[in-house]
């Protein structure tokens, strides 16, 4: 029995190890839309559901290799003043996980491709569209050819194809805020970097929370810094942010407590990468009889909870748990939805909420909001992993 797996990102090279481990019976393959394989998005922070989809697939300490495990997660005011923060280490006792770690999506890449060489990976495939009858689905690719397989698992992203054509009321939705992202590389040659040593050497990560903008700080092995910068926006792909360099920048956060400009100062400017915040309202269906939609395909989500590759983990550790207790693939696509659809649908619905809360324009409603927070038990962060970890293994 063959099933294809549409896309190689995180969902779908994930997937693609957990059929292989329970499922070694199934005929895999993945096709890639992109001429290579590339990890464009600098870095990641994962929670404790992370860690366990991994464990559950034996990866749990190939991906904390290269990783690094982190002690605290903090929200700063402008002039960097702690609003709240998490206590990663008691956290982690109480609860017997490692509740948030941060690693460089080339280097998880990396580690995932490793577990599957006996995969074909066809690179440079991009679907077209498709067709499924009682006897199979027909893949179409843009440079003309084509293939058939007996089920597709669809990992093509928040743009997915499938999802277009399976359910053309999903659309898209602009979040308010576009960001910027990249990694300080303190192996290489910026003068300015020095200062930011003992950052790089630290396991604490941040996000500081101005006016209608935020600025994350998260450290890398390896002597690097992913951060990102969220400022407010009237639309999508607002002409005067797509010519920004470092210099705009700097404008628009120099205004934010150190190093957050030291930190713009020394990213490579080619390295710099820009994205709206997007994603798109909670579907009602991810099975589609032979098809089935998962990872951002089926529920992108803002980044504000770290949560849109968690759940990409997690769908395909559990459809791969699945399929090991379900046989034929149409009814376990079927339980698949049954199961995911609830979390999945919580975890867009909070994290959009939040992004409304951390991107607050007004000066009144956002001091409100931080001396709220300011209030807020230190409970508050154990419940939120405790909630992370009931997950439908
Ligand atoms: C700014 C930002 C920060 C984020 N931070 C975090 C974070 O800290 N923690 C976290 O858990 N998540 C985070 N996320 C979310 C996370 O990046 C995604 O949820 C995750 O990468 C989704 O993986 P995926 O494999 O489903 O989709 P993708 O990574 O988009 O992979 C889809 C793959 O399918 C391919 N493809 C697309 N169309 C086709 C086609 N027609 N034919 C063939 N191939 C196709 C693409 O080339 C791609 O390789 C963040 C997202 C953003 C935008």
């Amino acid at each position: 029995m063959k099933i294809t797996i549409i896309g190689a990102g995180i969902a779908g090279l994930t997937t693609a190890i957990a059929l292989r481990k329970f499922r070694p019976d199934l005929n895999l393959e993945i096709y890639e839309g992109s001429k290579e394989l590339r990890a464009a998005g600098a870095g990641l922070g994962l929670g404790a559901n992370a860690v366990l989809g991994f464990e559950q697939i034996g990866l749990k300490d190939a991906v904390l290799t290269v990783s690094k495990v982190l002690d605290s997660f903090q929200v700063l005011d402008a002039k960097g003043k702690v609003i709240t923060q998490s206590d990663n280490l008691a956290i982690n006792r109480n609860l017997q996980t490692i509740s948030n770690f941060a690693v460089h999506r080339a280097d998880l890449q990396q580690v995932l491709l490793a577990q599957i060489p006996d995969v074909a990976i066809h690179l440079n495939k991009r679907v077209w569209d498709f067709r499924q009858n009682e006897s199979g689905v027909q893949i179409r690719f843009a440079d003309g050819t084509s293939t058939q397989s007996d089920y597709v698992v669809a990992t093509d992203g928040i743009h997915s194809i499938f999802r277009q054509m399976l359910l053309p009321e999903s659309k898209i939705r602009f979040a308010g805020y576009t960001c910027w992202r990249g990694v300080v590389d303190g192996k290489q040659d910026f003068p300015s970097f020095r200062n930011l040593e003992s950052l790089t050497r630290g396991k604490i990560a941040s996000e500081t929370w101005g006016l209608g903008k935020r600025f994350g700080i998260v450290p890398l092995p390896n002597d690097r810094i992913y951060w990102f910068a969220c400022l407010n926006a009237t639309q999508p792909k607002e002409e005067r942010f797509a010519a920004f360099g470092k210099k705009e920048l700097l404008q628009a956060f120099g205004d934010l407590h150190a190093p957050i400009p030291e930190i713009i100062q020394s990213t490579d400017p080619t390295k710099i990468l820009w994205n709206d915040i997007i994603d798109f309202s909670p579907v009602k269906k991810f099975a589609f009889d032979r098809v089935l939609l998962l990872g951002d395909a089926a529920h992108a989500t803002t980044p504000n909870m770290g949560q849109g590759a968690c759940q990409a983990i997690e769908g395909a550790v559990i459809l791969g748990k699945t399929l090991a207790r379900i046989a034929d693939p149409k009814l376990a696509f079927q339980a698949f939805e049954q199961v995911r659809m609830q979390r999945t649908t919580q975890i867009v619905n909070r994290s959009w909420q939040l992004g409304k809360l951390a991107q607050m324009a007004n000066p009144v409603l956002a001091s409100l909001r931080n001396f709220a927070l300011r209030l807020a038990p230190d409970s508050m962060s154990e419940r939120q992993v405790k909630e992370l970890l009931e997950v439908a293994y």
